[in-house]
């Protein structure tokens, strides 16, 4: 029989689900490691609540980070083409691997946040050791009792929120239009970082985040206040939907239901 010891590691992303199932487990299971694989590109407010989470639990937050190969080194590699929904280079090599280097061999039950309202399973390692549990869904936990979980322990949503459904990197591919405005009113800066990584080849070929616009292209002001109004009429017609959501749910349903394939393991 095996003598290896199982670990028991709870995956952060900075979101709310993630946040949510660390307070929720923090005294049920007390030798709980807690982990979130850094890309080094993620958002201030990302960075901030995982140091008020970790201040909660009393234990510290492993920020597992590459090997010295970051989002730089892999965009040569991958000549110049920025990670995409179709080429998810980022995730492979800035969160699983990571993820699975610090588990090693070892035996281990990964916990994931997804709840029990949602249909969709977030990543699976594919290596045997490591055997994902989902505790909101087996207990039930659907989004209104993650913000009541949330709301109780004083953690509250992380500030993103208010321009952002999700976390992970300032420049994610998966952004809505409105939140690229969100995070050029939040965040000029990381705006124009993001911006620098698009380039124009000499051939034509177009290196952006989005295959319908650059973030040049977007930031124009009377973009902008297209944008802005689009996104306006869709919320409005979501409160028609669902007359009884707060502002923030409605954002929610408006900038997630569009999203071809959610980010799964960058934002729980
Ligand atoms: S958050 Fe987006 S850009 Fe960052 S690793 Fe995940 S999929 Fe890639």
């Amino acid at each position: 029989m095996s003598s290896r010891r199982t670990r028991h590691i709870l995956s952060l992303s900075g979101g709310k689900d993630s946040t949510a199932l660390a307070i929720y487990l923090r005294d049920r299971i007390p030798e709980l490691e807690y982990v979130f694989c850094d890309t080094e590109k993620e958002l201030p407010e990302t960075y901030a609540y995982l140091d008020r989470l970790e201040a909660y639990l009393g234990k510290p937050i492993v920020r597992l980070k590459h090997d010295g190969r970051g989002f730089d080194h892999w965009l040569v590699v991958y000549r110049g083409f920025l990670p995409s929904t179709q080429m998810r280079w980022c995730t492979k090599h800035l969160k699983i691997r990571p993820f699975e280097q610090y588990v090693g061999d070892d035996l281990v039950i990964n916990f994931i946040g997804i709840r029990s309202d949602e249909d969709r399973l977030g990543y699976i390692s594919t290596k045997p050791n490591i055997e994902p549990r989902f505790p909101f869904k087996e207990d039930g936990i659907d989004k209104a009792r993650v913000m009541r979980i949330l709301d109780e322990s004083g953690l509250g949503l992380p500030e993103y929120y208010r321009w952002r459904s999700r976390s992970g990197c300032y420049f994610c591919f998966f952004q809505q239009k409105i939140e690229w405005v969100g995070l050029l009113d939040a965040h000029r800066d990381k705006f124009l970082e993001a911006m620098a990584y698009e380039k124009i080849g000499d051939d034509g070929q177009r290196y952006t985040w989005q295959q319908d616009e650059s973030l040049e292209e977007l930031s124009q002001p009377e973009r902008i206040a297209q944008i802005r109004a689009e996104h306006q009429a869709r919320i409005e017609r979501e409160q028609i939907r669902r007359p009884n959501s707060t502002l923030m749910e409605l954002f929610e349903g408006v900038t997630t239901n569009l999203l071809d394939a959610p980010c799964t393991i960058c934002s729980l």
